[in-house]
């Protein structure tokens, strides 16, 4: 059961079983079994690779009670062995043997895994299926047998697993490596990392700037924390789901991580965490393995990656390939050159909150936050716009020619000031704000259900000075680069969590207002787009009312499946396992795709949107965006690009 849900084997396939007559490798030393892959399953190499033992059973080598001998001569030199190889110690049977495989891989036209037995001189295959491998493996071979021209450039890139680069973009642990797992999670960010344990954002940000190496535990994360998640090498967080903000901001930045690691207890004061009866202190080596979700005692041997000359070349084979365009999620210029480096073809989501959090701008936003009335929003956010232009411009640099979709504001504005007395009274102290008035407004933005609050593009209609500052700061950035560079950036405004036409309608002509005035004032204009992220229910059933204003939507499909299920994306972890064990649900559809429900929303979406508005834009950008059963689906139903993190780019654009 559990390998199925590793290799998404739907549970209704049953399990097949072949009965045959035996044959016997344990009559005599003339008698043999033994296991064959036609090429190495962990490197590639195109040679034979096995093991074999005389006079026993396939047991015997399976259960480990005697050690096998090496099946060619080479291997066995290369191991060091004494004991003879088969093609040593059975020369005739062993050239049959060779000749064989030779046949089945030809026939295949892939590796080989292959069980034999030699009865009394006499060889017997016993079966053969194409073999498992590792990611490093798997396209080593495919680029090889094209190379061959046993399979074409086509099948080579289809015999690569998309997902499985993942194995070879971030560092991973030695297989062979001994582990004591502490604590499991779920397995949110994949790679591996080994450094000490530290509890706070500032406090990793810290040792990481003495050289340290440090694993970041929480509770679960928050925008505040980015900088710690940015400076340590690996997040463990006690709480979330896959596309909670600790496993999102991982993903994005590379970092690997365990979230939802439900047995850890974290003692915040005392500094310690405890897990499985066992206590571990602030400084504590501790390793994460973020691609099967685990928590590990001490450091871990690890293997660095290594993106070879297959990989360029498979991925190139990728490109002449796809159809859908492939961006990614980013917001800083290091996450938009990773991007870039990985191949994306622009960004399709700029979550621009995550700029508000910098610690030269977070007490402007806090003010703006405070401010009484329009007056005072406007003069804080005078104060926000000039490193809003920087931030804009500075990407549509690193991203010379190719879109850039830049969202505007989006979390409930409580996020942004402190919750805690201890917080609030440090704030006032710092920014000179009286403290009882903070408490107040920090009490008057609280809301049961923020998800569903006062965020998105409701803080642009109550506020849409807001959105202003933000629309003008793009569009100058936009217009400083295209004078500085010659090359006129291509720019596209999206607003979040649209429900109604008449809402995109204001939208709509709020940014082309204020563009407007940028313009008349600039003498100059650039060209952009204004759309809508598809993010609720409503939105995409009256696609047909968005598109008359929108001229291009994002499916935001992470909040589309939280309101289309009605289960949230932060809290679901606590209650999914069930669902998935019973069957409910195949798969976290935060991970994949519901494509039933929320895929039929997109279809609507699609359909009408196109019906009112045939060149609107199609894209996604939720974290459905880098999975590639989803890209699967965004291709058939005729999306026009995916956005993912930087990370996901090459699974992405292999998946496509
Ligand atoms: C989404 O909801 O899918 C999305 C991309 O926006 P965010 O994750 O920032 O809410
Ligand atoms: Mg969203």
């Amino acid at each position: 059961k559990f390998y199925r849900r590793m290799h998404d084997i739907p549970e209704s396939w049953g399990t097949a079983v072949n009965i045959q007559s035996m044959v016997f490798g344990n009559m005599g030393e003339t008698s043999a079994t033994g296991v064959a892959f036609t090429r190495n399953p962990s490197t590639g190499e195109a040679r034979l690779y096995g093991e074999f033992l005389i006079n026993a059973q396939g047991e015997d080598v399976v259960a480990g009670i005697r050690t096998p001998q090496s099946l060619t001569k080479i291997g066995r030199e290369e191991m060091g062995e004494k004991a003879p190889s088969m093609e040593e110690a059975m020369p005739e049977v062993f050239g049959q043997f060779v000749e064989v495989v030779g046949k089945l891989e030809s026939h295949y036209r892939d590796m080989q895994d292959i069980e034999f037995t030699v009865e009394q001189g006499r060889l017997w295959m016993l079966q053969t299926r194409n073999g498992k491998r590792t990611a490093k493996s798997a396209l080593k071979i495919a680029v090889d047998l094209a190379a061959e021209g046993v399979i074409s450039e086509e099948e080579a890139i289809s015999r690569v697993e998309p997902a499985s680069l993942d194995q070879l973009l971030h560092p991973t642990l030695d297989p062979n490596a001994e582990r004591r797992v502490v604590a499991a999670g779920l397995p949110a960010s994949p790679g591996a990392a080994t450094g000490k344990i530290v509890f706070d954002a500032d406090e990793a940000e810290r040792l990481a700037g003495l050289g340290e190496a440090v694993i970041l535990v929480r509770e679960e994360t928050s925008p505040e924390d980015i900088h710690g998640m940015h400076a340590a090498r690996g997040i463990v967080t006690a709480r979330g789901g896959m596309t909670s903000h600790a496993a999102v901001v991982a993903r994005g930045m590379g970092r690997a991580c365990v979230s939802g690691a439900g047995e850890i207890h974290i003692d915040e004061a005392k500094g310690v965490f405890t897990a499985r009866g066992r206590s571990f202190s602030a400084g504590e080596v501790i390793t994460i393995d973020g691609s099967k979700g685990e928590v590990l005692d001490g450091a871990v041997r690890m293997i660095e990656p290594e993106l070879t000359g297959d990989f360029q070349t498979l991925m190139a084979w990728a490109d002449k390939a796809r159809r859908l365009k492939v961006r990614a999620n980013a917001e800083t210029p290091l996450d938009a050159k990773t991007a870039r480096g990985f191949g994306a073809e622009g960004i399709g989501l700029c979550r621009t909150e995550h700029m508000f959090f910098d610690d030269t701008r977070i007490a402007a936003v806090r003010e703006m936050i405070l401010a009484d009335d329009e007056a005072g929003r406007r003069t804080a956010l005078a104060k926000i716009a000039p490193f809003q232009k920087s931030d804009f411009a500075e990407l549509f640099e690193i991203m010379a020619g190719l879109p850039v979709t830049v969202r505007l504001l989006d979390p409930p504005l409580h996020e942004f000031i402190p919750h805690t007395d201890e917080d609030i009274d440090a704030l006032a102290a710092t920014s000179g704000i009286d403290a009882d008035k903070l408490k107040r407004r920090a009490k008057e933005l609280h809301e049961t259900n923020p998800m569903l609050g006062h965020r998105g593009c409701r803080l642009g209609v109550a506020y849409p000075e807001i959105y202003e500052m933000q629309v003008r700061a793009v569009l100058e950035a936009a217009l400083d680069v295209k004078a500085k560079s010659g090359q006129a950036p291509i720019v596209e405004i999206m607003h979040p969590l649209v429900a109604t036409g008449l809402e995109m309608k204001y939208l709509r002509e709020l940014t082309d207002r204020t563009a407007k005035a940028v313009f008349d004032e600039a003498g100059q204009k650039v060209d952009y787009l204004v759309g809508a992220m598809v993010e609720l229910p409503r939105a995409a059933i009256r696609a047909g009312d968005l598109a008359e204003y929108a001229q291009f939507f994002s499916f935001g499909t992470n909040d589309l499946t939280q309101t289309t299920f009605g289960i949230s994306r932060d809290d679901s972890g606590r209650f999914l396992q069930a669902y998935l064990d019973k069957g409910i649900f195949e798969t976290d559809p935060f991970v994949r795709l519901d494509q039933d429900g929320v895929g039929g929303l997109i279809e609507i979406a699609t359909e009408r949107g196109r019906a009112a508005r045939p060149d609107v834009k199609l894209g996604i950008c939720g974290e459905h965006g880098g999975d590639p059963a989803s890209i699967a689906f965004c291709e058939k139903t005729g999306l026009d690009y995916v956005s993912c993190s930087p990370y996901r780019v090459p699974i992405a654009r292999l998946a496509a």
